[in-house]
């Protein structure tokens, strides 16, 4: 293997460590401690998984959270009502809805009720528009998350070709948007490609980095890709495996094996960008505090 692991253990520990200094700062201070509300509609059990993981890193880190559970029944008006409740809490600073939504609720009237100031996963159109127009804002996770990572591993982006495989609005648009910001961290060339790209292999070539973000297991392989470029695999596909306890095994978009024989830095999956999301929630977190 010739590539260098970009580790999102070590880097996210890092970046909760800040936080948690931050944190401590921001009670002695102002005698704010960062409260975090999570919202779960549904018992649907990865959603379970996320919210109670994130719950752990509230504690890990000296902020306060509370967690609302609701029947998949429950009304979209009431949980309006829910996010109204907390937009009015003062001692609440984010507010996290688990996605998905059952299907009668409208994912986006939820998240348009939302404080802007409170949306620390950074969805809401205020947070979006001023994300596009390179200001302050709350930034969505996952993204800013890579972006963390590609600093932190030493492989700015200024001045370099980025392509993003992959334009979901939780993804692929903001990470877009991200790296072409006349901004430290950022500042590079970047092309999208989608499915509407009859042949997305000569674009990903040209690439000095790839941000992989279509949710198709091991899609990008090493044969695509130019030596040398840094690989950012956002992936986390289920497939089968027998081997296995459970039956299943995660992987990535991109083929690791072939992939890190031509990359120099790639993430691996588990332990790459997986693992900074929720280090970005707590970071936003403390922002929105004040912190
Ligand atoms: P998504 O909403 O399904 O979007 C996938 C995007 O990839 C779409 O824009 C789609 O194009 C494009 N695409 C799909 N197949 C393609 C192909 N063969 N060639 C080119 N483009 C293709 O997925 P998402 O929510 O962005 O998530 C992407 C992956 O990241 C998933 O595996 C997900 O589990 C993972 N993820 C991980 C984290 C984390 O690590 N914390 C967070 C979020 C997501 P069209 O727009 O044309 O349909």
């Amino acid at each position: 293997m010739a590539a260098r692991l970009i580790d999102g253990k070590a880097i996210s520990a890092e970046i909760k460590g800040e936080v948690r200094r931050g944190t401590e700062e921001l009670l002695r201070t102002r005698g704010i401690t960062p409260g975090l509300a999570f919202i779960l509609v549904g018992d649907d059990p990865a959603s379970e998984v996320y919210v109670r993981s994130k719950g752990k890193a509230c504690e890990e880190l000296g902020f306060r959270s509370v967690t609302e559970r609701r029947p998949a029944t429950l009304g979209e008006e009431e949980l309006l009502r829910l996010i109204a409740h907390f937009n009015a809490d003062p001692a609440i600073h984010g507010i996290l809805v688990q996605l998905p939504l059952p299907p009668h609720i409208s994912e986006q009237r939820v998240i348009e009720a939302i404080d802007f100031r409170k949306d620390v996963d950074g969805f809401h159109p205020v947070n979006v528009g001023r994300l596009v127009l390179g200001m302050k804002c709350l930034r969505p996770c996952t993204p800013a998350g890579i972006l963390e990572l590609l600093a932190r591993s030493g492989n700015d982006p200024a001045g370099k070709h980025a392509v993003v495989v992959g334009r979901s609005n939780i993804v692929g648009k903001p990470v877009f948007n991200m790296l072409m910001q006349k901004q430290p961290g950022a500042n590079a060339a970047v092309t999208v490609v989608h499915t509407g790209v009859k042949d997305i292999a000569p674009l990903v070539r040209q690439a000095d980095i790839v941000v992989a973000a279509m949710g198709r297991p091991r899609s990008i392989t090493g044969a695509m890709l130019k030596a040398g470029c840094v690989v950012i695999d956002v992936g986390m596909n289920r497939i089968p495996d027998p081997s296995t306890r459970s039956g299943t095994r995660l992987v990535g978009d991109v083929d690791f094996a072939s992939a890190s024989e031509v990359a120099s830095a790639i993430t691996p999956v588990p332990g790459g960008v997986g693992l900074m999301t929720i280090a970005m929630l707590m970071k936003n977190t403390l922002q929105a505090a004040g912190g």
